[in-house]
């Protein structure tokens, strides 16, 4: 789906890849997972090939889709996109080759704000920095840097159209318009915050959604927005508002920008707030009601 979203925190979605495995205890209910049974019923193109029913699910096989590759060229209004709604960019089997054009269409469309939200940021730190070994000094990540300008010049083998322009030199490394994100959903997952650190990255977030425990003494060191948000839908777990605020407290003390999103199912319930997901700040305790954005290059 490239589509308009629902997602408080950004305008666009672009889904260069759908599907993904579950590698985690904040991918029980993973809405995508659902989604994509549904747009497989639907008859839709990207989810037509089944996932392991352990860990994936029917329409949810991880797949790359070159043809969706272009559409962030069609944009011509500045938004903000969320890649990947429907999958991992990080996952495993996302070829290098495919991230270089990924990343090559980003440059490309300095425009646009791209927002990358990962559960493997160990994987995403290893790519971005790939090491040069030619011995000339070229700075971390200039492997990859350069296999995106090679993905978007008429000598690729995997040559995209209208990718040619405007890539070299303007673009600067790590890419000034993409933000990288990690999910925390607990502090047996703080680790991951760590790996974000060594991601090169414009803006570093942590999406801390659902969260599903508390995440005090999270060190924060270079993370530039702090998403947080209760879980919603069928088998939501609960909430507990200490957490959030906490998390809010120490968000600020970090000096990053916090932004709650939505409360849970639960909460919402529970307080008979007027939107079932506890997304409507108007019904939060008033120290909750906080949405900023990170201070961007
Ligand atoms: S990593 Fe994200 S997309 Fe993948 S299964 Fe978990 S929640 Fe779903």
């Amino acid at each position: 789906m490239a589509d308009k979203t629902g997602i408080e925190w950004t305008e666009q979605t672009w889904n260069p890849t759908t599907g993904c495995d579950r590698i985690s205890p904040g991918c029980t209910n993973c809405y995508a997972l659902t989604m994509a049974k549904r747009l497989k019923g639907m008859g839709s193109a990207k989810y037509q090939t089944d996932g392991n029913p352990k860990t994936s699910g029917p329409g949810f096989n991880l797949a790359v889709h070159a043809d969706s590759l272009t559409e962030p060229l069609r944009w011509k209004k500045p938004r903000k996109v969320f890649v990947n709604s429907m999958s991992d960019l990080f996952h495993a089997r996302v070829p290098r080759e495919f991230l270089a054009q990924v990343f090559a269409v980003m440059a490309a469309t300095p425009q646009h704000t791209y927002q990358i939200l990962t559960k493997r940021p160990e994987r995403a730190a290893r790519i971005l920095t790939d090491l040069c070994t030619c011995g000339s000094g070229h700075p971390p990540g200039e492997h990859f840097r350069s296999s995106m300008e090679w993905a978007a010049t008429s000598h690729s083998p995997t040559y995209v159209p209208g990718l040619e322009h405007g890539i070299y030199h303007r673009s600067g490394w790590p890419l000034p318009n993409v933000w990288l994100g990690t999910s925390i959903e607990n502090a047996d997952y703080a680790r991951r915050a760590d790996a974000l650190r060594n991601i090169p990255a414009a803006v570093r977030f942590i999406s801390a959604e659902p969260l599903l425990g508390p995440l005090n003494n999270l060190n924060l060191h270079g993370v530039d927005w702090v998403i947080i948000g209760g879980e919603s839908g069928p088998g939501a777990r609960p909430l507990d508002t200490q957490w959030v605020t906490d998390l809010v407290d120490d968000t600020r003390l970090a000096s990053a920008a916090p932004f709650v999103k939505q409360l849970g199912s639960i909460w919402a319930r529970e307080n008979n707030a007027s939107d079932a997901k506890g997304g409507k700040p108007a019904d939060w305790p008033e120290a909750l009601r906080v949405r900023e954005y990170p201070d961007t290059p």
